[in-house]
C-alpha cells in the first residue's frame, strides 16, 4: 500500500454509517480490489462527483452500494448498457463498471463484446472468480475445464473463456489482466484503465473460497491467493519465456494498450459533418 495515503481516506468513499456491515464473506477477494479501486480514485485526485460506479448482479455487483460515488447498482448482465447511457449523457463523467465474470461474460456477454467493439469509453473491472458465486456457485463462462461447479458435479467439459483476448478481438482499446493477490498492480492497472479514453476492459482474477473454494479442493483464501501468484506471470516475461515454461500459466500486465477512436470520437465527428452540411445548404439558399 502508498505509504502517503492516510488511512481515513477508506472513510472518504466509504459509505460505511449507513450500508455496512457488507454482505461479503471472510476471504473474499472483493474487499481487496473495492480496496485497489479506491486506493487507485485516490492517487488520481478525482472528485467524488465526477465519477460513476455502474454493477449488474452478483456478490462483486454489491460494490457500488458500499462506496459514495453516483452509483446504479442494475439488473443483471446489463451494467454496460446503463453505464453506456450514462457516458453518451456526461462525457466528462469516469464511468466505471464493476461486474463479475458470470455477470460480464454470460448474461451480459453481447453487451461486452458490443462495449468492446464500438471502443465505447467506459472502465469495466471484471471480478473474475471463475463462477457464480451468489446464486450457489453454478459454472460459469470462466469456469476452467475440469472445475467442479453445483452444474457441473463431475467437472466441467467447457472451454473458458479468456476475457481479455475477447475483449481485444472485440476492438478494446485498453486489455490488462492482474489478480486480487497483486494489489499494487492491480491499482495501478485501474489508475491508467480509468485515464485512457476508450473501452478499458480488465480481467481481475479473484478468489471465491465458498462457492468455487470449497468444491475445488481450495477452501483456503490464502492458498487461492497463493495460486493467483503462482499461475500467473507478467506479460514481459511470459512473452519471452520458452512454451514449456508458459504451458498452463495465465499472462498478467497491460496486454494491449491501443490508439483508436471512441464511439464519442465518431459520434461528434459526425455531428460537425451533420453541421457543416447544414450551415452550407442554408447559405446556397
Ligand atoms: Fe465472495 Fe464467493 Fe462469498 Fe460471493 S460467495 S461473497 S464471491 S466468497
Amino acid at each position: 500500500m502508498n505509504k502517503n495515503i492516510p488511512q481515513k481516506v477508506i472513510h472518504k468513499y466509504l459509505r460505511h454509517h449507513k450500508k455496512f456491515p457488507h454482505v461479503w464473506c471472510s476471504g473474499c477477494g472483493n474487499g481487496i480490489i473495492l480496496g485497489d479501486l479506491l486506493r487507485a480514485i485516490y492517487n488520481l485526485k478525482l472528485d467524488n462527483d465526477d465519477i460513476a460506479i455502474v454493477s449488474g448482479i452478483g456478490c462483486s455487483s454489491r460494490m457500488p452500494v458500499y462506496i459514495d460515488f453516483n452509483t446504479l447498482h442494475t439488473t443483471h448482465g446489463r451494467a454496460i448498457s446503463y453505464a453506456t447511457g450514462i457516458k453518451f449523457t456526461k462525457p466528462n463523467m469516469k464511468v466505471i463498471v464493476i461486474t463479475g465474470d458470470g455477470d460480464a461474460a454470460a448474461i451480459g456477454g453481447n453487451h461486452l463484446i458490443h462495449a468492446a467493439r464500438r471502443n465505447i469509453d467506459l472502465t469495466i473491472l471484471v471480478l473474475n472468480n471463475n463462477i457464480y458465486g451468489m446464486t450457489g456457485g453454478q459454472c460459469s463462462p470462466t469456469t476452467y475445464r475440469g472445475d467442479i461447479a453445483t452444474t457441473s458435479p463431475y467437472g466441467s467439459i467447457e472451454a473458458d473463456f479468456d476475457l481479455c483476448e475477447l475483449a481485444y478481438s472485440a476492438g478494446a482499446g485498453f486489455v490488462a489482466r492482474t489478480t486480487a493477490y497483486h494489489t499494487t498492480e492491480a491499482r495501478k492497472i485501474i489508475e491508467k484503465a480509468i485515464m485512457k479514453n476508450c473501452c478499458s476492459i480488465v480481467d481481475i482474477i479473484t478468489q471465491c473460497p465458498i462457492s468455487y473454494g470449497r468444491m475445488n479442493n481450495m477452501a483456503d483464501p490464502v492458498e487461492m491467493l497463493k495460486w493467483q501468484r503462482d499461475n500467473t506471470i507478467p506479460i514481459k516475461a511470459f512473452s519471452k519465456l520458452p512454451k514449456e515454461k508458459t504451458e498452463g500459466k495465465i499472462p498478467r500486465g497491460i496486454l494491449y494498450d491501443l490508439d483508436k477512436p471512441t464511439f464519442i470520437d465518431e459520434y461528434e465527428k459526425l455531428s460537425k459533418r451533420l453541421m457543416q452540411n447544414s450551415e452550407n445548404s442554408e447559405e446556397k439558399k
